[in-house]
């Protein structure tokens, strides 16, 4: 009966498991006209330094759906990674970041902000990576220096020298590297030695319990150290609350990011000064 079905038919396939197929599908597909008709918009949130200035910001991508409103990175960053969505998404987010960072370069109170973008392993992979970050500044008019490119450890999974290659290139340019949810992956601290990076990212899940857990505490504060023995600025995300920034500053953590300053927002609402 089976071998008589033939061999491509899903004979035990699980309704469950093909709803789930068939909703992923739709969303791919979604997901490709939001690229195309302009549904993604970018956030800001404040950077901010141990002086309490508003340094930068960081891009977060959002997708504003037309029926499930606005929809949040974690719920589809994924799937772009997956299908290969990212490649145009990412262009997307580093066009439309360096667009507001010129923006920003000719506001006065503004003229001094550095942007973060996130950038996927799958994109920086890329061959033309560095080209299309060279040509996006160029063709946007950005300040290279004020751009910072957040990479993450998974990207030190693959061909590190690759890697490190276009790190060169685009830090010749004074483009930034930020390694960030740092101590969360996969990077052995022998990688973390060769590469060109100005900046670690303390990822927000030691920031959390920070005050109660004694195992988040002298994880923060080694990496700071490890940060500051490298000489590496060292950034925290996930900073809720100004006794976690204290102590996060006790460590000698040069810049804080987080629902203390702010949440991300349109670039209109993003702070000039931090209030707290
Ligand atoms: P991430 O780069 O680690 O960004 C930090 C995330 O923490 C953001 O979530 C931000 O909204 C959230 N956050 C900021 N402050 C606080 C705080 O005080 N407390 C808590 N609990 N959370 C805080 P978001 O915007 O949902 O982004 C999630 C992730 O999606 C990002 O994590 C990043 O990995 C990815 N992502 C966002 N935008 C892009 C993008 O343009 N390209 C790529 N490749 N990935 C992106
Ligand atoms: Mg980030
Ligand atoms: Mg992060
Ligand atoms: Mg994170």
């Amino acid at each position: 009966q089976a071998k008589a079905a033939g061999r491509n038919t899903l004979r035990f396939f699980d309704p469950a498991m093909q709803a789930l197929v068939a909703q992923r599908a739709a969303m791919e597909a979604d997901l490709r006209v939001a690229i195309r008709d302009g549904q993604l918009l970018l956030y800001y949130q404040a950077q901010v330094s141990a002086a309490g200035q508003v340094v930068g910001a960081e891009a977060l991508v959002r997708w504003r759906h037309p029926q499930q409103g606005l929809v949040s990175p974690a719920d589809f960053i994924p799937l772009a990674e997956e299908t290969g969505l990212i490649l145009p998404l990412g262009l997307w987010v580093l066009t439309e970041g360096c667009r507001q960072l010129a923006d920003w370069a000719r506001t006065p109170e503004r003229t001094h902000l550095t942007l973060a973008i996130n950038v996927s392993a799958r994109q920086y992979r890329q061959p033309d990576f560095v080209e299309q970050v060279l040509n996006t500044l160029a063709t946007t008019g950005a300040p290279a220096s004020r751009l910072k490119l957040e990479l993450t450890e998974s990207l030190l999974l693959h061909d590190v020298e690759d890697i490190i290659t276009k790190m060169t290139a685009l830090q010749a340019h004074g483009v930034g590297f930020s390694l960030d949810d740092f101590g969360t992956g996969y990077s052995s601290l022998s990688y973390l030695k060769r590469l060109p990076l100005d900046q670690l990212k303390i990822d927000q899940s030691f920031v959390r319990d920070l005050l109660v857990d004694s195992n988040d505490a002298t994880i923060a504060r080694t990496i700071v150290a490890l940060g500051k023995n490298l000489g590496l600025s060292v950034i925290a995300e996930g900073v809720e609350t100004a006794a976690q920034r204290d102590c996060l500053a006790s460590y000698g953590c040069d810049a804080y990011q987080g629902y203390l300053y702010g949440r991300p927002g349109p670039a209109a609402e993003l702070p000039t000064h931090a209030e707290v």
